[in-house]
């Protein structure tokens, strides 16, 4: 099973504009787009301008509506950096990032680095001095939640968790305002694996774990009846998914092994 990189709950529309693939992660930074969620939508997306980010998340109502752009294994284009003898260089301001400056931009960032080869780019519609709505705070968390638990990256505002001003301190200190409550984000973001979220009981046991997803795979162990069992699969909206983010329908990873997910009831 490959791993798609799209999240479900999201509109899919796909921009051209990234880099197929990555040399790691090191952070997701999040913006403003100071702009209505479909022009930035359209913006983003298709037209010339070369910027495009992963997701953009509608502020503008209650929906909770957002779209991705890409898959979070690519890269996108929405934190420009150029590099001068070692010297980092804001093309938003046109001028170097130095002094007292320099010291507020991300740690990882080093000489020569490109950042928007190690970063998810998250926009939000509106202005900086808006607050979130619920609905749009909600998606967010849920999308920081599914990049979180497939690709391993735990949110340490500033660090991994970062706004545009860290990368650009000089040409976007307002990307993307106070209004962005980075501990509170990087909390909820990093909860997503929380174990009481997937306890279950055996409903029709024995269950078997099995070595392997799958009926032909050797059996380790069996669990009786009435037992509660504690399930390593991912919870997103509710649904149990794999470790790649895909909804499972068949099997839960139970840590030692798998079972069969029918065979099983939800106690939480
Ligand atoms: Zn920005």
């Amino acid at each position: 099973m490959a791993a798609s990189g799209w999240c479900s709950g999201a509109d899919w529309a796909e921009t051209q504009k990234r880099y197929i693939g990555n040399i790691g992660l090191k952070a997701v930074v999040l913006h403003v787009a100071v702009g209505g969620y479909a022009g930035s939508k359209r913006w983003l997306q298709t037209t010339s301008p070369s910027s495009s980010c992963h997701a953009l998340f509608n502020n503008e109502d209650n929906s909770g509506e957002w779209t991705q752009f890409a898959s979070i294994h690519d890269r996108t284009w929405a934190n420009g950096l150029r590099w001068t003898l070692g010297v980092p260089w804001s093309p938003a301001a046109r001028r170097p990032i130095t002094g007292a400056k320099r010291a507020l931009m991300a740690p990882w960032i080093t000489p020569g680095l490109d950042p928007n080869r190690v970063t998810i780019s998250i926009e939000r519609s509106g202005m900086p001095t808006e607050p979130w709505k619920s609905a749009a705070f909600e998606a967010l968390i849920n999308f920081l939640q599914f990049i979180h638990l497939i690709t391993g990256l735990t949110y340490v505002p500033g660090v991994t968790l970062i706004g545009h001003r860290d990368i650009d301190p000089v040409g976007k200190p307002f990307c993307p305002g106070p209004l962005y409550d980075f501990d509170l984000i990087a909390r909820r973001a990093n909860s997503a694996d929380q174990t009481d979220q997937f306890t279950y009981v055996v409903e029709r046991g024995p269950a078997r774990v099995r070595e392997l997803a799958s009926t032909s795979s050797l059996v380790k162990r069996t669990i009786a009846t009435g037992q509660t069992i504690h399930i390593n699969g991912i919870n997103y909206q509710g649904e149990l998914l794999d470790m790649y983010g895909v909804k499972s329908s068949e099997w839960a990873d139970v840590g030692d092994g798998w079972v069969w997910l029918p065979l099983l009831r939800r106690s939480t």
